[in-house]
């Protein structure tokens, strides 16, 4: 049976050879009913720590800018690997927790992806909690050879067989070359992020089920209607894209319509009622429009924009 390997000792020896006094611990949601356990854990080490109560979807969540306010001098980042590519003067250090398995897991799952997609040419991929499974998953598959099995490369945020909720580069240039993508991991936030290709998500007892695309409405029109519109940007580090929402605000002006940029760690449709907006630009992360349905107002990406933009403006 998998299960998460918190690798508790582990870090306790990072934390012992780390200068810093007092760390902020972030934890992803997931793992907020671990904190105090973890917290215990880590105070054997005689060091301080501080635990956000702010939300953590991923490495794109670094409160670097906290860090003074919290007394701090390190973060401890739980759940993910490095996301954000600027340099953060801060220690950071991340802690991404791997699951344990058997080897009868391992085998399981071989025949299971060797009964469902013999002789097609695959590639798996998960979360990074998955990698040292789909490793292994992947060594075996190859001895057998029933299948021909196709990699994906390290980029600078991913690992071979790693995808985020917002980036799949690992498999970006093979993903359309390949049978079949078999997701290894749990929920479908990450899943999700393989729209457009013909991936399966394993459910570790012999099922495969096939993605299903989120049909979002097109909101075309309701844009050309729109008279005032919020530009959403995120105060987390890894999702802040305040140069973009400005260059949509000049945009916007041009074409004579009002906007108003919209700043804050997170957003949800409660957080915009009564402020006269009419329509949300989302220059965050991408998987928010997903839940244009718990939204009062039609939201689209910044990147949808800038295709309206380019489809009704095109001389603008
Ligand atoms: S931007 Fe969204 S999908 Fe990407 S790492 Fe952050 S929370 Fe995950």
């Amino acid at each position: 049976m998998l299960q998460l390997d918190l690798q508790l000792n582990e870090l306790q020896r990072v934390i012992k050879k780390s200068k810093a006094r007092r760390f902020l611990l972030e934890l992803p949601e997931g793992l907020k009913t671990d904190a105090l356990i973890i917290l215990h854990e880590l105070e054997k080490t005689k060091k301080e720590f501080v635990l956000s109560i702010d939300t953590t979807f991923g490495a794109c969540d670094i409160y670097e800018t906290d860090l003074k306010k919290a007394d701090c001098d390190a973060i401890i980042h739980f759940g993910h690997t490095k996301f954000v590519l600027q340099k953060i003067k801060q220690e950071v250090i991340y802690w991404p927790c791997y699951y344990t398995f058997d080897i009868e897991d391992v085998k399981k799952t071989v025949k299971d992806i060797e009964n469902e997609f013999s002789k097609k040419k695959i590639t798996i991929v998960g979360p990074i909690q998955y990698e040292k499974f789909i490793l292994e998953t992947i060594k075996e598959l190859k001895k057998h050879k029933k299948l021909d099995i196709v990699l994906g490369k390290n980029t600078n945020r991913l690992n071979s067989t790693q995808i985020l909720g917002c980036d799949c580069s690992s498999i970006q240039t093979i993903a359309n070359k390949l049978d079949a993508i078999i997701y290894l991991g749990d929920g479908n936030f990450h899943f999700n992020a393989l729209q457009t290709t013909e991936a399966y998500k394993y459910d570790f007892n012999g099922n495969f089920e096939i993605i299903v695309p989120i049909k979002k409405p097109k909101f075309n029109a309701l844009f050309l209607e729109s008279k005032v519109i919020g530009i959403y940007v995120s105060s987390k580090l890894g999702q802040n894209r305040i140069k973009i929402a400005e260059d949509i605000a000049d945009k916007l002006k041009i074409i004579k319509k009002e906007s108003v940029i919209l700043y804050g760690n997170e957003i949800n449709g409660n957080r915009l009622i009564g402020l006269g907006i009419n329509f949300l630009i989302n220059t965050a992360c991408p998987r928010i429009s997903d839940d244009y349905k718990n939204y009062y107002l039609p939201v689209i990406d910044y990147v949808e924009f800038l295709e309206l933009y380019k489809l009704y403006y095109p001389k603008k």
